[in-house]
């Protein structure tokens, strides 16, 4: 009978860093119809499926990228049709290192409860979780009722980043999940030094 010889520490190290540098596990919150979904679509499968808004219960994809020749895997998590109970378990928080909070520009009630789901995560979250606004439906300008200088002030005086997106249009969505990256990465190395 043969035993497998059970792997060092140094090679079980060695197989779960493997294929990246860093893991950041991400949250997108925010109002029901948002387009969480659709954002996170967009950005890990490069699609908009609108199809979609029907999803309940929690649902993750991941996308690996690179910034500064580090490989940053984004397990991002989509709170769909659980935030419709207007809160989200606190489980859901648990180890968050970022998270994205989205407003719709064409529904003032959901830029509003932006203010909500920021005392959430405060009550919920690590206190140094690292975090993003974003306006999304930006190129529905016809029907925008949230002005950009409106939640960029906001989002000055929360001392956050802010980016209007369109998850349809494929605008900003990379560079609203880079930025969260890049601040999350930053906070880990000046951590680690
Ligand atoms: P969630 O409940 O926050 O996850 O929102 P969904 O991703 O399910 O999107 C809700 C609705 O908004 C769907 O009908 C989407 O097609 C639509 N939607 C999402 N993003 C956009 C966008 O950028 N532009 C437009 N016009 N509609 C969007």
């Amino acid at each position: 009978r043969h035993f497998t010889k059970p792997l060092s520490r140094k090679e079980v190290l060695q197989e779960i860093h493997a294929e990246y540098d860093y893991s950041f596990k991400l949250l997108l919150i925010g109002d029901s119809g948002v387009g969480k979904s659709c954002l996170m679509l967009r950005f890990a499968d490069g699609v908009y499926d609108k199809s979609i808004n029907y999803t309940i219960g929690l649902d993750f994809k991941s996308r690996t990228i690179v910034l500064d020749g580090k490989r940053i895997k984004l397990q991002i998590w989509d709170t769909a049709g659980v935030e419709r109970f207007h809160t989200i378990s606190s489980s859901c928080y648990r180890g968050a290192h970022g998270i994205i909070v989205v407003y719709d520009v064409t529904n003032l009630e959901s830029f509003k409860n932006v203010m909500k789901w920021l005392r959430e995560i405060d009550r919920y979250a690590c206190d140094d979780v690292n975090k993003i606004l974003v306006g999304n439906k930006c190129h529905l300008t016809t029907q925008k009722v949230v002005e950009y200088a409106t939640a960029n002030e906001l989002a000055e005086n929360l001392g956050i980043p802010f980016l209007e997106t369109s998850a349809k249009k494929a605008t900003n969505v990379e560079q609203a999940f880079f930025k969260l990256a890049a601040d999350i990465k930053a906070r880990m190395e000046a951590v680690s030094g």
